[in-house]
């Protein structure tokens, strides 16, 4: 569907230390983790235990005080900025917490400009491929609006629409159901694995949602810093 042909990468930290000014604790003291390509992966821990802080090292948009951050064969945590965005674009679609629309675009803009921001989309793909996005997501009716004129559930389905129009290999997401209703909820947890499995993405996904757990291939946890023993991800205990 899109011209960009994703490779699903492995993720891969060794040693990753972080500590933020203000702190005397690191925030992660030590993690290791890999994770297989093409594998689901949802991240839990109660608040504050550092899953958004892991999402972004990952996400090349941190670096880590100490360790490697090693998606594919790029050692992500060695980037400068402007080679981690350039990274970015060609690797990673992100589903933030903070949901980062656009104010001045209507949701089928903000969706748009992912897919315009990557290289090599044919122009009239991009209309089908959109609307095909936001229907599934169903914001068909809604289009049209802005972020402020929509409700912070259909302002996360946006966000949603937005980190699956591009096909790349690697997603990320953080809490990407946190503010859906329960059905709402379950619904876009389904069309989000559904499509990353279809695509055989890797994904990374910060969650508390037991449906989002249920749904994935393993679940890690983090507990004071470090990733706790596994448990298997259809224990549908999210925390
Ligand atoms: P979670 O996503 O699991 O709720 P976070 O990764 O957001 O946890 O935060 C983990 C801890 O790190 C929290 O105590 C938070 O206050 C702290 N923290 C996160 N980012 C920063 C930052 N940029 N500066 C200072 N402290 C931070
Ligand atoms: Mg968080």
């Amino acid at each position: 569907m899109n011209a960009s042909d994703p490779t699903a990468p492995t993720i891969a930290l060794h040693g990753v230390v972080r500590r933020f000014a203000g702190t005397d604790d690191a925030v992660l003291d030590g993690v290791d983790l890999e994770i297989a390509a093409g594998s689901v992966v949802t991240l839990v821990g109660p608040s504050g235990s550092g899953k958004t802080t892991l999402l972004n090292l990952v996400a090349g948009l941190d670096r880590p005080d100490e360790g490697i951050v090693r998606v594919g064969d790029t050692e992500v945590s060695a980037l400068d900025d402007d080679d981690a965005a350039r990274w970015r674009r060609s690797t990673v679609s992100s589903i933030f917490q903070a949901k980062g629309l656009v104010a001045h675009l209507t949701a089928r803009e903000n969706v748009d400009l992912a897919l315009r921001l990557t290289a090599g989309i044919r122009r009239d793909a991009v209309h089908a491929v959109v609307d095909e996005i936001l229907a599934a997501v169903g914001l068909d009716e809604v289009a049209g609006h802005r972020p402020s004129q929509l409700s912070g559930g259909q302002q996360q389905r946006v966000a949603i629409a937005r980190g699956l129009v591009v096909a790349r290999g690697l997603v990320v997401a953080d809490e990407p159901t946190a503010e859906l209703d329960t059905d709402t909820g379950e619904r876009m947890i389904e069309l989000l694995v559904d499509r990353l499995r279809a695509r055989g993405a890797t994904a990374l996904i910060a969650t508390h949602d037991v449906a989002v757990v249920t749904a994935a291939d393993r679940v890690v946890r983090l507990v004071d810093g470090r990733l706790a023993a596994e448990t298997g991800a259809k224990d549908g205990d999210a925390r």
